[in-house]
């Protein structure tokens, strides 16, 4: 994992982190790790998480190597503000599944003075940006890119494949079809 830039942190403001990947990149492992470092450092921490990825536990993000930290579920992003008033680190995990109001939320909050960590899937299974991932990353003072590696060639993966025939752009709790590859060999299902 790439160490992450600020060690000592921006003084009265707050600002936005964004891990953004492919599945299988790690990207829940690194929100974990910065998150237990905040609680370490005796911060006050929220963590959010989408009603729609309940794939290992209700009330824990858990990452593919069964990292896991307590969570809250919400369904919509003006939840995570009134739910965030005392916080001074916010985490969202999944952020894909949220609507774009996720952007204005994220901006409410770093305005706010808060630290926001961000991590969610910056492509579908097709390769298309991931709304509303691309407008978070635009809009992040903090930019980290998980790479998985393609189980095809062993090269660096930034895309995910799915290995089932479905258009949906969504397939919740179906880890096990879909598996990380390199750009040469991912391919749209069709
Ligand atoms: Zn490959």
């Amino acid at each position: 994992m790439m160490e992450f830039t600020p060690h000592s942190s921006p003084s009265n403001t707050g600002w936005i982190e964004v891990v953004a990947g492919c599945m299988f990149s790690g990207k829940t492992e690194e929100l974990i790790r910065r998150l237990r470092r905040a609680n370490i450092a005796r911060l006050n921490v929220k963590v959010f998480k989408p009603k729609i990825d309940i794939r290992y536990s209700e009330s824990e993000i858990v990452s593919h190597s069964e990292q896991s930290l307590p969570s809250i579920l919400v369904d919509s992003p003006n939840e995570i503000l009134t739910l965030s008033e005392e916080a001074q680190v916010v985490g969202i995990d999944e952020a894909q599944f949220f609507s774009n109001d996720l952007v204005e939320v994220c901006n409410k909050l770093a305005n706010q003075g808060k630290r926001v960590i961000v991590a969610g899937l910056d492509q579908d299974y097709r390769g298309i940006p991931f709304e509303p991932m691309p407008q978070l990353l635009a809009i992040a003072e903090y930019i980290t890119k998980t790479l998985a590696i393609c189980v095809v060639c062993g090269n660096p993966a930034d895309k995910t494949q799915r290995k089932v025939v479905s258009t949906e752009r969504v397939l919740v709790g179906a880890a096990d079809s879909y598996e990380a590859r390199c750009r040469k060999c991912h391919y749209i299902p069709e």
